[in-house]
């Protein structure tokens, strides 16, 4: 039997791999662009306080929206564990709608719970939403812990009459607390260091080979025969007759079209043969945007190693037509190379922006970079969302535990009441890093991954999502592959 080719072992594909090889009549083959790190994890890695952006990342950049003059860095995970690996670590699930909202009957919230629930083990919070032997271990940091800048936000938060929230996982829950967060002892739990574990490894019927770049998917007649990859400077094909696409939404887009799967104008504009013409591949980019204001700390506020978030306060904003997307966190520590001191911040994130981006793919050479556009915060609504929720983030900033810390600098509080707001937030907005939804369920695929027009093959990443979650993505992304995993494991794939 040929084995399954799973292309990218990120947050869904690692999780896919380990889940469908418990069968071990299921041979996986788990292609990895970056490098595997089994036994001496690198600090970057590692390090669960902040997350990696340069020494394991593609490399991508998103164009200047209206108001902005450079690229902003877009960071992607090139490593086993993929975004996984270099993540924040918060670990936040959507809320019920989210999933109902997809209305696929496999899709619902209470279909999805229990992968929510196997794939964690909380040691907080014991009751019916959660799981208590996942691998992937999620706390939240004990008042002790919190580093001054977030402890006062959550003091400021009170002393505004905000209500707190003692589990931001819970459906309904809803305020300002401790956030969720996949790491112990400061240490990241990635799904590399959950799932992939020695054990696992062991198992005869997976294979892992890192540092492999897929470039495209082949076919015949319209049937998947394998994939042709780069490794070690030499070009081969892996040959099987069923492949699963989780290389994240920008990469799984780029092989996709390279493959000869996307709008027919789009493909050929490549020079790439057409194989399935599908309008809605990469018709959207969908993200969270986000922005901040910025502060100077007093000396002795801010420490180097400093975790970066620890807090959120999530709650519904005026008027909004979505319950509870929205979200302000607390940021501890921020360099930048043009100021000398470190600084902090307050962020906030539009949990379901009515805009969308896009993603151009000007060549069909794997090694070239597409061009993304996430379109932050261009929509009017969106803006508007997110000017209130910074007047707010002020409001709480104002408070005493938090003015009596550090110096608002950046803008000045006259710029962000007045109309100049606009103008302001459109040029300090910036991606969520959640791209998802460029390859949505019930339009490119269906609801079990498999693509439109071809045979034998799957998306099973952020890519399927046909809304984005109100929630930062991580969770949602391991629960897609528990199940995409379970269904490979019992034959529900075929
Ligand atoms: C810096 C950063 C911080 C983030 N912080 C948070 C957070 O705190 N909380 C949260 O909820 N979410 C966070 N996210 C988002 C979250 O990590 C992602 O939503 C999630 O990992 C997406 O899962 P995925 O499987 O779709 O893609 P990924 O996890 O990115 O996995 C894709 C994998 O495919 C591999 N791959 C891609 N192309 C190829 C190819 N051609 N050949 C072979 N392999 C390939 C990649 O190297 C990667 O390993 C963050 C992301 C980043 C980058």
């Amino acid at each position: 039997m040929r084995p399954w080719i799973i292309v990218g072992g990120g947050a869904c594909g690692a999780v896919i791999a380990a889940r469908g090889t418990e069968n071990g009549n299921l041979p996986v083959t788990l292609l990895e662009a970056g490098p595997d790190y089994p036994i001496d994890l690198p600090k970057d890695l590692k390090d669960g306080r902040r997350n990696s952006i340069h020494r394991h990342d593609w490399g991508y950049h998103h164009t200047p929206t209206t108001g902005q003059r450079i690229p902003f860095i877009f960071p992607r995970g090139r490593v086993m564990g993929g975004s996984s690996a270099v993540n924040t670590c918060i670990a936040v699930r959507g809320r019920p709608y989210d999933y109902d909202e997809w209305e696929l009957p496999d899709w619902t919230f209470d279909k999805c719970l229990p992968a929510f629930k196997r794939l964690e083990n909380d040691l907080d919070v014991r009751d019916d939403w959660h799981g208590d032997s996942g691998p992937i271990t999620i706390r939240r940091h004990t008042r002790g812990e919190l580093v001054p800048w977030q402890a006062a936000f959550m003091d400021a938060c009170s002393e505004h009459g905000l209500p707190a929230c003692d589990d931001h996982n819970h459906p309904s829950k809803w305020g300002w607390g401790p956030h969720a967060m996949n790491k112990v002892g400061g240490e990241r739990v990635s799904v590399a260091r959950g799932y992939l574990t020695r054990t696992v490894r062991k198992r005869d019927n997976l294979q892992l080979r890192p540092d492999t770049l897929v470039r495209r998917v082949l076919f015949e007649n319209k049937a998947v025969i394998g994939v042709e990859v780069e490794r070690a400077g030499c070009i081969e094909r892996v040959l099987s007759d069923r492949v699963i696409l989780c290389g994240g939404s920008i990469n799984t887009l780029g092989i996709l079209l390279r493959s000869g799967i996307g709008p027919r104008d789009r493909v050929q504009a490549l020079g790439v043969e057409l194989v399935a013409d599908s309008a809605s591949v990469g018709e959207k980019l969908l993200d969270h945007h986000g922005s901040a204001l910025f502060f100077l700390p007093k000396p002795g506020v801010v420490k180097f190693d400093d975790p970066l978030i620890q807090t959120a306060y999530r709650y519904s904003g005026d008027s909004r037509p979505y319950p509870l997307d929205m979200q302000i966190q607390a940021g501890s520590v921020l360099y930048f190379p043009w100021v000398t001191v470190p600084l902090v911040s307050i962020m906030t994130q539009v949990g379901k922006p009515r805009g969308h981006g896009t993603i151009e793919y000007k060549s069909a050479d794997v090694r070239h970079k597409p061009r993304i556009h996430t379109r932050a915060l261009e929509d009017a609504e969106d803006r508007t969302a997110a000017i209130t929720s910074m007047r707010l983030a002020y409001e709480i900033s104002q408070r005493s535990p938090m003015r009596d810390m550090a110096l608002m600098i950046w803008p000045r509080p006259k710029t962000l009441s007045s109309d100049a707001a606009h103008d302001w937030i459109r040029g300090a907005c910036d991606s969520g890093y959640h791209p998802c939804g460029t390859a949505p369920m019930g339009k490119a695929v269906d609801s079990r991954g498999r693509v439109k027009g071809v045979r034998g093959l799957w998306v099973a990443d952020m890519s399927i999502v046909p809304t984005v979650p109100s929630a930062n993505t991580h969770l949602t992304a391991i629960m897609i592959g528990e199940r995409f995993g379970e269904w490979l494991r019992d034959g529900g794939l075929d």
